[in-house]
């Protein structure tokens, strides 16, 4: 039988009797056109292999394997879910990989060759800390994410100087990445409905990311951790701990010590990261 053969995603989470466990931000899509929708901007997937994380009753799953992924490995951690994700893997032709686990115990670069997307629903609770652990990765080994998240961390992705969403987030994210919010997606899309919207956004790797992130994330940390003040404030201890002259450090990065973080572009968080760690 093919995938497009299969039971609805509805009788699928009917007949395995598959209920949401909120703890674990399960949040369905059991609507094939949404979830294609996402697969789609995943395009092309013939010769890629995929990581998806949080598979739950499989929508997102057979989307991806009916646009022809090459291999997809779909991690999952509520094991209720595995019946009925096999039920697809045994329609796929030997590409879906079940795992069962903690996505973020799960090492995808050393189980999946390039080149390698990962596309994913995220669990709210850990969608923001599995993105960070992505960008930071050193090397970058994905060559797409695509990935929904709640509507305000996927602005906070996008954002752009001056922008009420713009942080640490978008910082550290569009410098390794070009970073664009795709479409929304209303709650009342998902079985159960979460509180808010979702969005999903697309990161395609820059030709050259920007190479020092950790010292990026302690300058963005410190800056942004005191968003209100003047950088010449929020920065002083970071410019102690570090040995380096304040004001000098500014001066060199062209930083006007009275701006806040919010006005400053990516490019000059990476200049102060750059002068703070120039051994790197
Ligand atoms: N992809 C499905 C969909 O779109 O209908 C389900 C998305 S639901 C928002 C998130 C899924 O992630 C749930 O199936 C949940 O069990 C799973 N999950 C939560 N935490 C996880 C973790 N740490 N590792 C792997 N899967 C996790």
């Amino acid at each position: 039988m093919p995938i497009e053969d299969l039971p609805s995603l509805s009788e699928t989470v009917k007949s395995h009797g598959l209920g949401a466990n909120k703890k674990l931000g399960q949040h369905f899509l059991l609507d094939m056109n949404l979830t294609d929708k996402i697969a789609r901007l995943a395009d092309p997937l013939p010769g890629h292999n995929v990581a998806e994380i949080g598979p739950g009753p499989g929508g997102l799953t057979r989307a991806l394997l009916l646009r022809g992924a090459n291999k997809l490995v779909a991690i999952e951690m509520d094991e209720r879910f595995i019946p009925a994700l096999a039920e697809i893997g045994d329609q796929s032709g030997g590409r879906l990989e079940i795992a069962q686990g903690d996505a973020l115990r799960y090492d995808i670069a050393s189980n999946l060759s390039a080149p390698l997307k990962i596309v994913a629903n995220l669990p709210y609770n850990v969608g923001t800390k599995m993105l960070i652990n992505w960008i930071t990765a050193s090397p970058i080994f994905w060559t797409q994410l695509v990935l929904m998240f709640q509507l305000e961390v996927a602005q906070r992705v996008v954002a752009q100087p001056g922008e009420s969403h713009y942080g640490r987030l978008a910082v550290l994210c569009q410098s390794v990445a070009s970073c664009r919010l795709a479409f929304e997606i209303p709650a009342r899309a998902f079985t159960p409905p979460p509180k808010v919207d979702s969005a999903v956004v697309v990161l395609d790797p820059l030709d050259i990311p920007f190479g020092d992130l950790k010292t990026l994330g302690r300058v963005t940390q410190s800056a942004f951790g005191q968003r209100r003040k003047m950088l010449r404030r929020s920065l002083k201890a970071l410019a102690e701990q570090s040995n380096i002259e304040l004001d000098g450090w500014l001066e060199s990065c062209a930083v006007d010590p009275r701006a806040r973080p919010e006005t400053l572009p990516v490019s000059a968080f990476q200049a102060l990261a750059t002068a703070l760690n120039p051994t790197r």
